[in-house]
C-alpha cells in the first residue's frame, strides 16, 4: 500500500485480517465489473440470484459434510447475530423454549452490535452497554501458556473444556442453547491455539447436554489457518459455522451463517426464519465471494497459508529468543501474534501506562509495517501483535516482515527498558 506522500507499506495483517488474497485483484475486480453491469440487487425475497445460489453451492462444497444451508449476510457481527437467532428458532421450533443461553468465552471478541456484544467478553467494549443487554455466560478462554499448563498435554485440553461442562451444569444443562467460540482466537487472545483435546471435548460435551456448537470462523475462515476453516483442524464438527471477513476479502462487505437441514427444516416448518437483513444475498456481494473463493482455490492458498505460517511462526519464535519481551508467540498458519511480558516467568504483562502494543504498532508503522495489536487478558492487562500478511505472501515477503519487526522490536526494547528503569 501507498500513502498520499508515496510511502510504501507492507500489509502484515491484511487490514484487520480481511484482505487475504491481497490488494486489486484482477479477476476479483472483472467479476465485479460483470456482475455489476447484470445486476446490483435483488430483493431476497423476490429473487433467488445466480450469484448467490453459486455462492452458496460454492460455499457448501467447502463445508464439512451436512452442512448445506447458507444463509448470507454483510459482515461479521451481522453473521453472529444470525446464528444466534438461528439457533433459537431451531430451539423454539423443536419445543426446547427453555433453551436461550449462549456460552461464549473470556477473553473473545464477537461483534459490535448488541447481541454480538452480549457474547463478548472483553470489557471495555462492553462495560458501558451491560444495562442494556442480557449478559450471557462466560468460560475462560484455554490460556495454557499463561497458567504454566502444556499445551500439547490432552489432560490440558481436557481441564479447559471441562470448564463448559461446569458452567453448563451452573446454568441448568436446559437452559442452554449454544456454546459459541473461535476455533483459532483472534483480536481478543491474540491468535490463541487450542490446547489437545480441547475442541474434540467441547464437541462431546455440547452432544451430551444437546447444546449447538456454533464456530465462529470470521477470522479463522477462508485459509487464514492453513485450512478452508479453522475448524477444520480437529475432529469437531460445528452445527453452525459464522464466517465473513476472508469472503469478502475487502473487496465487499459480506458474511455468511451455513447449517446444516436437520437445523434449518424445523424452522422451515413452523413459518420460516423470522430474520434477514435487506442487503442479505446481495448479487454483487456473491459474485465477489464467487470470485475470491476461485482465487484461493486456483492459486492454492489455504496450503500456501498452512507453509507461509510454519515459517513465520518459527521466525517469530527466534525473534522471542532475540528480545526477552516477547514472552510467548503462537498462532496457526497465517494467525500468528506474540505478546509482550515484563517477565516471562511470573508472566507479568507489561504496565498498561506504557501503552506497549500502540507503541510497538506506531515503530513498526514508522518503519514501513502495518501489524495489528490489542490489549488482552481481557482488555485490562497484556499486549499483543498479531502478524496476519495476506494468504498470497511468499517468503520474500515474509523476510521483509521480519526485518520490520526485528527493526521495531529493537527501538521498542530500548524505549521499554528505559521507561521501566525511570
Ligand atoms: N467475530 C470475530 C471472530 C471477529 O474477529 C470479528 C471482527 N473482528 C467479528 C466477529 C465482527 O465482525 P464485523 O466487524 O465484520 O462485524
Amino acid at each position: 500500500m501507498w500513502d498520499q506522500d508515496g510511502r510504501r507499506y507492507l500489509d502484515g495483517s491484511s487490514g484487520a485480517m480481511v484482505c487475504n488474497i491481497g490488494h486489486s485483484n484482477k479477476n476479483v475486480l472483472t467479476a465485479m465489473r460483470r456482475q455489476m453491469e447484470k445486476s446490483t440487487f435483488g430483493y431476497r425475497l423476490h429473487f433467488e440470484t445466480e450469484a448467490s445460489e453459486q455462492l452458496a453451492s460454492k460455499l457448501v462444497g467447502l463445508m464439512p459434510d451436512g452442512l448445506n444451508r447458507v444463509f448470507f449476510v454483510s459482515g461479521g457481527s451481522e453473521a453472529v447475530e444470525t446464528a444466534i437467532k438461528l439457533a433459537r428458532q431451531h430451539a423454539v421450533s423443536t419445543g426446547q423454549n427453555s433453551r436461550w443461553k449462549v456460552i461464549s468465552r473470556r477473553p473473545s471478541y464477537h461483534g459490535c452490535s448488541l447481541g454480538a456484544l452480549a457474547v463478548t467478553g472483553y470489557d471495555p467494549l462492553t462495560a458501558p452497554f451491560m444495562p442494556m443487554m442480557q449478559d450471557m455466560p462466560k468460560v475462560p478462554a484455554p490460556r495454557a501458556y499463561l497458567d504454566g499448563l502444556n499445551p500439547d498435554d490432552p489432560a490440558t485440553g481436557a481441564h479447559y473444556a471441562n470448564m463448559l461442562e461446569a458452567q453448563i451444569q451452573a446454568e441448568g444443562p436446559n437452559s442452554v442453547l449454544a456454546f459459541l467460540v473461535e476455533p483459532v482466537g483472534g483480536a481478543s487472545t491474540g491468535a490463541l491455539v487450542p490446547p489437545n483435546g480441547y475442541m474434540e471435548r467441547i464437541r462431546e460435551i455440547c452432544d451430551h447436554y444437546g447444546i449447538l456448537l456454533i464456530m465462529d470462523e470470521v477470522m479463522t475462515g477462508v485459509g487464514r489457518t492453513g485450512a478452508f476453516l479453522g475448524s477444520d483442524h480437529w475432529d469437531a464438527r460445528p452445527d453452525i459455522v459464522v464466517m465473513s471477513k476472508g469472503l469478502g476479502a475487502g473487496y465487499i462487505p459480506l458474511g455468511a451463517v451455513i447449517a446444516g437441514d436437520a437445523l434449518v427444516a424445523p424452522i422451515l416448518e413452523t413459518g420460516g426464519f423470522a430474520h434477514g437483513f435487506t442487503y442479505a444475498g446481495n448479487p454483487l456481494a456473491c459474485a465477489t465471494g464467487l470470485a475470491v473463493l476461485h482465487e484461493i482455490e486456483m492459486q492454492g492458498l489455504c496450503a500456501n497459508a498452512a507453509a507461509m505460517g510454519d515459517t513465520l511462526l518459527a521466525r517469530l519464535k527466534s525473534l522471542m529468543q532475540k528480545y526477552e519481551l516477547i514472552g510467548d508467540v503462537r498462532g496457526k498458519g497465517l494467525l500468528t501474534a506474540f505478546e509482550f511480558m515484563a517477565d516471562r516467568d511470573t508472566k507479568a504483562p507489561l504496565p498498561p501506562h506504557l501503552n506497549a502494543h500502540q507503541r510497538f504498532v506506531d515503530l513498526a508503522y514508522a518503519r514501513g509495517l502495518i501489524v495489528y495489536s490489542r490489549r488482552t487478558r481481557g482488555g485490562t492487562e497484556g499486549d499483543h501483535i498479531l502478524v496476519c500478511p495476506p494468504l498470497i505472501a511468499n517468503t520474500q515477503h515474509i523476510d521483509e516482515i521480519m526485518h520490520g519487526l526485528d527493526a521495531s522490536m529493537a527501538q521498542f526494547s530500548q524505549d521499554i527498558h528505559a521507561d521501566l528503569k525511570a
